[in-house]
C-alpha cells in the first residue's frame, strides 16, 4: 500500500504539461473570475499603511496664492534697482489688503503671502535697510524668491495615484487637501487552513513523528507583510469529512483561502479534490514547473482565490511570495513593485533548464557591493528562509550563473 502510494506520488505530475509560474498566473487570472477588491473609507488618522482606492486629485491650486520663499522684502521687480520705502510688514497667515504701491516694499517672512502688485522677494541679506528705507542695488527678476500659486499642486491634478500605500508623504498631501475621509481598499481576509494528520498545535509538544503547525504562522506573517490579514481555521485532518467542512467555512467567510499541505497527487492529497467540490471554475492549475513548490494548486470558487501550497515549509512560503503574491495583491490593491537589488553572486549556480528555480540568498554588504550568497534549497526546511534575506528567480532558459555575475535579488516583503 505504501509502495503504491509512493509510486502514485512520483508518477503523478506530467512534467511536460506543467506551466511556468507566469503562464500559470496568466491562466489563473483569465479563468478565476475574481471579485473586485472591496473598498471603504477611513479617517485620515487611521489611514497610515492602507492602500488608496481612488486617486487623490487637488481641488484647488496649492499654494492658493504666491508666497515668499525667503525672509526679505516683497517688491515690484521693475522698480529695482532702487531705494524703496518700507510700507509695512506682512505677517504669517495674513493677507495684505492693498496693492503694493510703486517704489515701496513690504517686509515679508518665509511663507508669507505675497501682496497684490508684488512679483518678487529680495532676501534680507541682499539689501541695506536704513530707517524706513530699503536699498536694492541690483535688478531683481520677476518671480525671484517666490513660490508661485499652484506651483505645488494644480487644480485637477492627480497628486497620489490609486494603489499607492499611504505613508507619511501621502498623509501630508491628504491633510493639506483636507481629505479627512480617505478611500482605501478593505484589508482582505485570507483563511489559513493547514492540513495533515502529523500536525499539532504550537502549544502542544509533538512526539517524534509529529510537527508543530508552523506553516500557518509563517503564511499568516507573509500575508500580513503583503497587506492582507489571516483568519485561522483548525488543523484539517487527512480525510475528506472534517477537511471539506473547514474548507467550506473558509471560502464562505473569507476573501480567499490559503491551504497548506495535501496539494500533491498522492492518495492522501485531498486539497485539489476538495477544492473542486466548491464550485466553478475550481482547480485551474495543479502543478508548476518550479523548484521548490511543484505541487501547487491555483484555484477559485465564488470569485475567491484558493491557493493550495505544498506542506514543506520552505516551498509553501516561497510560493506564497514568489508566485501567489499577485493574487493577494489583487485584493490588497497595492501596485508596489517587489524590492529588487543588484548583487554579485558569491558562488556558481547550476539548474535544470526549462524550470524556474527560486534560490534563497543571504545578502551581504561587502564594502558598498551587495553580495548574494545562495543557500542550499531544502523544501522541508523550516529555518532556511529565516536565514535568507531574499531570493533569486532563475528563469526557464537559464542553465547556470557564474560566480561574480550580477544577479537581481528580490528582498522578502
Ligand atoms: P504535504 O505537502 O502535506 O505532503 O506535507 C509535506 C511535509 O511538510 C510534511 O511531511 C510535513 O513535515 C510538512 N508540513 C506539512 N504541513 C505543515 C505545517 N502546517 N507546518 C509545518 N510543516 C508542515
Ligand atoms: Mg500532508
Amino acid at each position: 500500500m505504501r509502495g503504491l502510494q509512493g509510486d502514485l506520488q512520483t508518477a503523478g505530475f506530467q512534467s511536460e504539461a506543467l506551466l511556468a509560474p507566469e503562464q500559470a498566473l496568466t491562466l489563473f487570472f483569465a479563468r478565476a473570475r475574481l471579485l473586485d477588491p472591496k473598498t471603504e473609507t477611513v479617517a485620515l488618522e487611521r489611514a497610515c499603511g492602507r492602500v488608496l482606492a481612488k486617486p487623490i486629485v487637488a481641488g484647488a491650486a496649492y499654494p492658493a496664492i504666491a508666497r515668499s520663499a525667503m525672509d526679505g522684502f516683497a517688491v515690484r521687480s521693475h522698480d529695482t534697482p532702487a531705494e524703496l520705502r518700507i510700507a509695512g510688514e506682512i505677517r504669517m497667515g495674513e493677507l495684505w489688503p492693498n496693492a503694493l504701491e510703486p517704489k515701496t516694499a513690504l517686509r515679508i517672512p518665509t511663507g508669507g503671502a505675497l501682496p497684490p502688485g508684488a512679483d518678487a522677494v529680495v532676501p534680507i541679506e541682499d539689501v541695506h535697510v536704513a530707517g524706513d528705507r530699503v536699498r536694492v542695488d541690483s535688478a531683481i527678476a520677476s518671480g525671484a524668491c517666490i513660490v508661485p500659486a499652484g506651483s505645488d499642486m494644480r487644480p485637477g491634478e492627480t497628486i497620489v495615484e490609486e494603489g499607492r500605500r499611504i505613508g507619511g508623504a501621502e498623509l501630508g498631501v491628504l491633510a493639506t487637501l483636507g481629505v479627512v475621509d480617505v478611500p482605501v481598499y478593505t484589508i482582505p481576509m485570507f483563511a489559513i487552513l493547514s492540513s495533515g494528520d502529523e500536525l499539532v498545535d504550537i502549544r502542544s509538544r509533538p512526539h517524534e513523528a509529529q510537527v508543530r503547525d508552523s506553516n500557518r504562522w509563517a503564511l499568516a506573517g507573509k500575508l500580513q507583510a503583503l497587506g492582507a490579514a489571516a483568519k485561522h481555521y483548525p488543523i484539517a485532518p487527512d480525510q475528506e469529512a472534517g477537511f471539506e467542512e473547514l474548507l467550506r467555512a473558509a471560502i464562505a467567510e473569507c476573501d480567499g483561502v490559503i491551504l497548506s499541505g495535501g496539494s500533491s497527487v498522492g492518495l492522501r492529497d485531498l486539497t485539489p479534490r476538495l477544492i473542486d467540490r466548491l464550485g466553478a471554475p475550481g482547480v485551474i492549475v495543479h502543478g508548476l514547473k518550479v523548484k521548490p513548490g511543484k505541487p501547487t494548486v491555483l484555484a477559485s470558487a465564488a470569485g475567491k482565490p484558493i491557493v493550495g501550497l505544498p506542506g514543506n515549509p520552505s516551498s509553501a512560503l516561497m510560493i506564497l511570495e514568489a508566485v501567489a503574491a499577485p493574487i493577494v495583491a489583487h485584493f490588497v490593491g497595492a501596485r508596489v513593485p517587489a524590492a529588487q537589488v543588484e548583487a554579485k553572486l558569491a558562488r556558481p549556480l547550476h539548474k535544470r533548464a526549462g524550470w524556474t528555480h527560486y534560490v534563497p540568498v543571504r545578502l551581504e554588504d561587502a564594502g558598498g557591493v551587495c553580495v548574494a550568497h545562495p543557500l542550499e534549497m531544502h523544501s522541508a526546511s523550516v529555518s532556511l528562509l529565516a536565514r535568507a534575506s531574499g531570493f533569486l528567480t532563475l528563469g526557464e532558459t537559464v542553465e547556470s550563473v557564474a560566480a561574480g555575475d550580477t544577479v537581481l535579488a528580490t528582498r522578502f516583503v
